[in-house]
């Protein structure tokens, strides 16, 4: 039966980076896949985890089921990390997810539960995989303008006229922070016209967090989610811990369900709890639990915060290295976005044909819509990189 199969298309970043392997320049860049690289171009495995490795490998003594909802201190910590204590941990039910993905997954799948007719209303452009799940899942979707194309800042009027055609039983999903393709995010103002915009059409929020940590910092890059955890009724949140723990292929995550009381609580903890079931059982436990060790060590918190925070430096500097170099060679302000973008990405406002442009003459990789991954510049390919978008035109 399976000659019935269809073809997948192949996923475009997986692709590009399966090309960079295969172009034999040395001095090719590789802007696509979207992992944090240090200086010297490696994606090291954070001094607190290995720490916490160590100690987990001395003192773990049964690797037996945990719960279904994974370990309830993973949910507490997590909880704590991205929430602060804007809602009382009451109205939060939580569930350990395989990845952000996982979350993302999990989260489609509760709102379908609830409410089979709900449509999502996702940025234009958003990270591709949200797309695919929902096209997966046959949950309607409906794109919200965010971009501006000229600016290559938030077209924030547009975005709030659109966001406003949802209603109540929608879903509208947002990136808590370090919005993925654009870099381009929204100022605590317009956070709270979007919580006004949710108030008035009753439609529920969905929150897509996984870099906090990478764009102001990690309280800074909390506050919109906590911001809507805290003014409306109900709100999900699918945070990702692979790149602020560095931990990508452990495949850690958390879905949490915010709510205004006990029972809503209870219905939605039981909810994701039978979801788990149906999908896994069991969530990853490993990266969950070095994650949970970490944030409730105060030695290893503060090395683990200051590891983060030189990341977060490290990409501002090359923003800022990448903006300054492009205002000399194109004698224009008109890159001054870079600097301002916050995040791991950047889209560029190239071409397809710029993008082409830039692999074919300089080895540089980036996204077809000209994402590019800022972590993996260096202080030797960024007037490259600066050279390449002015020979390009862009
Ligand atoms: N959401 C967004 C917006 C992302 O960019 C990513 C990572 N590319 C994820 C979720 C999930 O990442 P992971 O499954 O690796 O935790």
């Amino acid at each position: 039966m399976f000659e019935t199969l269809k073809e997948q298309p192949a996923d475009k970043i997986l692709m590009l980076m399966q090309a960079f392997k295969e172009d034999p320049r040395e001095q090719k860049i590789d802007l696509g896949v979207g992992v944090y690289k240090d200086a010297s171009g490696n994606t090291p495995i954070m001094r607190a985890i290995k720490t916490a490795e160590q100690q987990l490998w001395q003192a773990e003594t049964t690797k037996s089921y945990t719960g279904l909802a994974g370990d309830p201190a993973f949910g507490d910590a997590m909880i704590r990390l991205v929430l602060g204590d804007a809602v009382p941990r009451a109205n939060v039910a939580a569930a350990a997810q395989p990845g952000g993905t996982g979350a993302v997954r999990q989260g489609f799948d509760l709102i379908r539960q609830a409410n089979p007719g709900a449509r999502v209303f996702v940025s234009d452009p958003t990270w591709p995989n949200h797309l695919s799940i929902l096209k997966h899942m046959g949950i309607e979707m409906v794109p919200y303008r965010y971009f501006d194309d000229d600016t290559r800042g938030v077209a924030f009027d547009a975005m709030l006229e659109d966001i406003g055609q949802a209603r109540k039983g929608d879903v509208v999903l947002l990136h808590g922070c370090c919005h993925n393709p654009t870099g381009a995010n929204l100022n605590i103002t317009q956070w709270k016209e979007v919580v006004a915009s949710l108030q008035k059409t009753g439609a529920t929020p969905m929150i897509d967090i996984a870099y906090q940590g990478f764009g102001d910092g990690l309280e800074d890059d909390a506050a919109a989610t906590r911001l809507i955890a805290s003014s409306l009724p109900e709100c999900l949140i699918a945070a990702s811990c692979s790149k602020n723990f560095g931990i990508y292929r452990e495949r850690t995550g958390i879905l949490m369900a915010v709510s205004q009381d006990a029972g809503a609580q209870k219905l939605n903890q039981g909810t994701l709890n039978y979801l788990n079931r149906q999908n896994f059982s069991f969530p990853p436990d490993h990266g969950a639990r070095l994650v949970t060790m970490i944030l409730n060590d105060d030695a290893l918190r503060a090395d683990w915060q200051a590891e983060v925070e030189d990341m977060r430096k490290l990409m501002l500097t090359l923003r800022e290295q990448l903006a300054s170099e492009l205002q000399r060679l194109s004698g224009s302000d008109r890159f001054g976005f870079i600097a301002q973008h916050r995040g791991m990405f950047s889209r560029l406002g190239a071409t397809p044909e710029q993008v082409e442009k830039m692999r074919v003459d300089h080895g540089i990789y980036m996204v077809g819509d000209s994402r590019l991954n800022i972590a993996g510049l260096n202080k030797t390919s960024v007037p490259i990189l600066a050279q390449a978008i002015v020979d390009a035109g862009v």
